[in-house]
């Protein structure tokens, strides 16, 4: 806690990361303000400033700890509302290249609930601290500095469909305004240099669709992941149970196989995956929902932590600093580990808001780098994708992490190894650790089946043969 008692804050966003930094902000300011450009709804709905609610969110555990941490009492208020706890190793089944995963009591329990559950249940706790004010129908249109330029001290706002305009002062000002961020627009109309952006873009596309859960749905599992083959299938698909007895099902081709938003389509289209399985499991089950699409999915990275110059009282995090490739599931995660950053630098500068959001870029920066890079060096292995050079790391990792996914389904060892990973619990590297690494090399030396093969035969590995 600071003694400086009387500064104000603004976030400009109020969804995940934005939330979460102002409940971070309030150990540290009297006063705290949320301008959001939707009129937030009062219950759990998907709004016009976060499309992609309308896909699968799946919250890694990394996420919900820290997220827990901030917000005492929000898992509960989760399982309340119709979340479901899963294993993510009994309940779920996840088909890796090789195959079926191992069905294994993982022991990671993980919230299955769609994204307008979440982020409704996140923003009932923060708005229920006194420190935090929520101004929705505002769009941000400008930052201000002082007479110097050299500070942030506030921000011009319009009420949306309004010409009016009113300025809005504060102490810091952090923006979480996501995909859409101005922040490198403004700051170049404020005469300082724009950050360095690095754009990786696997070309991903989502089509997701509700779905009621049948009544003869047997019950034997409740959530599925097929992960897109590479080189040969490039689809993959996710099943979410939700609240509400419903499937959140969302398709995803990677290398521009975007899935399609047709009906007939859709449905088709499950049926070319790597399985059928979620084919077969939607096919006569009851649409609650038109399908919904994506494709904004580039890998977005704002070097803001490499500025020679930036101005003082100004932070960027969650999706207007680093945007990800969904299909890992790291977005909502990584915006939890900038929250916590955030914390660390608050506590850390003792009050002096002077050379906060420079240390601050540079200590978020390093703890989204391990998620930077599993998504990355994975979107390159695709020769469709564009923005990035794969150097000889990566097709060794490539190599590695090929055998590492063809192994899964034949061994609970690794599978339970790589669950930390996916959830964030764990770096990348640990699947480097001299146990795996005899497997894989072992397996190597044994030799591996031809791309081909797997292409020809639409069910590798059929369920039932890993459960
Ligand atoms: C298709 C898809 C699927 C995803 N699946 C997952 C998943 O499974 N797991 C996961 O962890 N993450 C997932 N993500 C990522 C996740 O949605 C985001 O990382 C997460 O929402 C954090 O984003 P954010 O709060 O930074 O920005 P956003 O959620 O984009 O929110 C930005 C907010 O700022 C507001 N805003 C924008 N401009 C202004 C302005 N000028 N003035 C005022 N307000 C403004 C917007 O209205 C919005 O409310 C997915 C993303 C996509 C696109």
């Amino acid at each position: 806690m600071t003694n400086q008692i009387n500064r104000s804050a603004v976030v400009i966003g109020g969804s995940i990361a934005g939330l979460l930094a102002a409940q971070v902000l309030t150990d540290h300011f009297e006063q705290v303000t949320i301008i959001e450009r939707d009129h937030l709804p009062d219950g759990a709905e998907v709004r016009n400033g976060t499309p992609q609610a309308y896909h699968g969110h799946a919250l890694m555990l990394r996420g919900r700890q820290i997220i827990e941490g901030l917000l005492p009492g929000l898992e509960n208020d989760l399982v309340a509302e119709g979340t479901l706890v899963l294993d993510q190793g009994a309940d779920s089944m996840s088909r890796f290249k090789g195959g079926w995963a191992p069905r294994i009591n993982s022991g990671l329990k993980v919230f299955s609930m769609s994204r307008p559950l979440l982020e409704n249940a996140i923003r009932r706790r923060v708005m229920q601290n006194p420190k935090i004010t929520v101004r929705d129908g505002y769009d941000v249109l400008e930052l201000l500095t002082d007479a110097g330029g050299k500070t942030i001290t506030g921000m011009m706002l319009r009420p949306r469909g309004k010409q009016d305009t009113e300025m809005l002062t504060a102490d810091l000002v952090v923006d979480a305004s996501g995909r859409t961020s101005k922040t490198p627009e403004w700051l170049g109309q404020l005469g300082y240099p724009q950050p360095e952006e690095t754009r990786i873009d696997a070309f991903v596309g989502y089509a997701t669709r509700w779905y009621e859960v049948p009544e003869t749905h047997k019950g034997d599992w409740h959530a599925m992941w097929i992960q897109s083959v590479w080189p040969t299938i490039p689809r993959g698909a996710i099943i979410l149970p939700i609240e509400g007895n419903r499937w959140q099902v969302t398709l995803f081709g990677v290398a521009k196989d975007y899935p399609p938003t047709d009906e007939d389509a859709f449905l088709e289209y499950a049926r070319t995956l790597a399985s059928t399985r979620v084919y077969e499991a939607i096919k006569n089950a009851k649409p609650v929902t038109p399908v919904h699409s994506f494709r904004s999915t580039v890998n977005r990275l704002r070097h803001y932590e490499k500025l020679a110059r930036f101005p003082e009282h100004l932070l960027v995090t969650g999706d207007a600093y680093c945007a990800f490739n969904p299909t890992y599931a790291q977005g909502m995660t990584v915006a939890a580990l900038g929250a916590n950053a955030l914390a660390e630098t608050l506590r850390e500068s003792s009050g002096n808001l002077d050379g906060l959001g420079a240390n601050f870029q540079k200590r978020v920066a390093k703890a989204i780098a391990p998620a930077w890079m599993m998504t990355t060096t994975e979107d390159l292995r695709w020769d469709t994708t564009e923005g990035g050079q794969k150097g000889l790391m990566d097709r060794i990792i490539h190599w590695y992490t090929d055998k590492v996914f063809t192994l899964i389904s034949q061994d609970e060892e690794l599978y339970r190894a790589f669950l930390p990973v996916q959830h964030m619990l764990k770096p990348p590297t640990s699947l480097f650790a001299p146990s795996i690494m005899r497997k894989v090399l072992a397996y190597a030396l044994r030799g591996t089946p031809k791309p081909q093969a797997i292409r020809s035969t639409q069910e590798v590995n059929p369920v039932g043969a890993g459960d």
